[in-house]
């Protein structure tokens, strides 16, 4: 074993066989908030970093590999990105990269826990950058379970960055038909919905595929991408859900035209990152295809 003069970790379990040891620099915050167990941390590795019932939410080292790849794809595809609506995405870095976009006129963000966001507005405030005091921002803290059922808008791009749907999560209840199908009332006929879609590693990909399985009764493209995350130590998923377009086979030239519409300069997405990201191995086009669980 490697000597270490830290003396204190972040241990995240992703199974009981399975360990993800972080050494702590300085902890910012710990504690129960009404909804989760949080903790805003400075990791040696990966810098700041937000953690919610023990899973990594986001580091400030890689962060934009995760947000980006949510977020760009969907908003270079959809054909009117002006009025776009996330679910969950505490930190605010969501909502950055969305109001990066011109088209952008209108973001509204719903997450639950008011104080993921204000934690994340007083500790992490690289990740928002700004946003929340953009004009075209519209944060509302509250449950998206409910939004969704009261709210009348449309919108042309829905981004959805919630915590993964365990079983004492508040994120679970989101993964249902009935709520799938709010989601879909809510999106415009040439939109695209996005969501954070669990892991994509070999040995864990099973959520990621009943989410698929699931979504591909309520559009006619769904499409599956992944990105790897070093603070995640795991290959990311996602999905692009639409109607109108296949955000597959996004011409490139769509693509370059989108991001150098973009305020400031991406980190990882463009047109080559666009094709690896949806580019997928094997063994997922393997699970994805295969019959089994969907949510009811
Ligand atoms: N990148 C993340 C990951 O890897 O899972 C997700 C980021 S973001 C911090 C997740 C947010 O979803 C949290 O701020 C949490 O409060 C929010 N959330 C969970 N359940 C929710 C619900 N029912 N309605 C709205 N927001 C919710």
């Amino acid at each position: 074993m490697p000597k270490t003069e830290h003396w204190q970790w972040y241990v995240e379990e992703f199974t009981p066989t399975e360990l993800h040891h972080h050494a702590i620099d300085e902890t910012y915050f710990a504690g129960r908030t009404a909804f989760q167990n949080v903790a805003v941390i400075r990791t040696a590795t990966f810098g700041k970093m937000l953690v919610l019932d023990g899973d990594t939410q986001s580091a400030q080292a890689d962060e934009k590999i995760y947000h980006e790849t949510l977020v760009h794809p969907a908003l270079a595809a959809s054909a009117s990105p002006d009025d776009v609506l996330i679910l969950g995405g505490g930190e605010g870095a969501t909502l950055r990269e969305a109001l990066r976009c011109p088209d952008v006129r209108r973001c509204t963000m719903v997450d639950i826990d008011g104080d993921v966001v204000e934690l994340s507005k007083r500790y992490l405030p690289e990740w928002s950058d700004g946003a929340f005091d953009d004009p075209r921002a519209r944060v509302i803290v509250g449950d998206a379970l409910a939004f969704l059922r009261d709210d009348d808008g449309t919108y042309g791009a829905i981004l959805s960055d919630l915590t993964e749907p365990l079983a004492d999560s508040p994120s679970n209840p989101l993964f249902s038909r009935t709520v799938f199908a709010d989601i879909k009332r809510r999106l415009a006929p040439s939109g695209v919905y996005a969501l954070q879609a669990s892991t994509a590693g070999f040995h864990n990909m099973a959520l990621h595929a009943k989410m698929a399985r699931t979504l591909r009764r309520f559009y006619r493209y769904v499409r599956s991408f992944y990105a790897h995350v070093p603070a995640f130590d795991n290959d990311w998923a996602f999905l692009a859900c639409s109607d109108a377009v296949d955000v597959a086979a996004l011409p490139a030239a769509r693509i370059d035209a989108y991001v150098n519409r973009l305020r400031g300069e991406n980190y990882f997405y463009d047109d080559e990152t666009h094709r690896r990201l949806f580019s997928l191995p094997l063994y997922l086009r393997r699970e994805l295809a295969r019959e089994g669980d969907v949510f009811e």
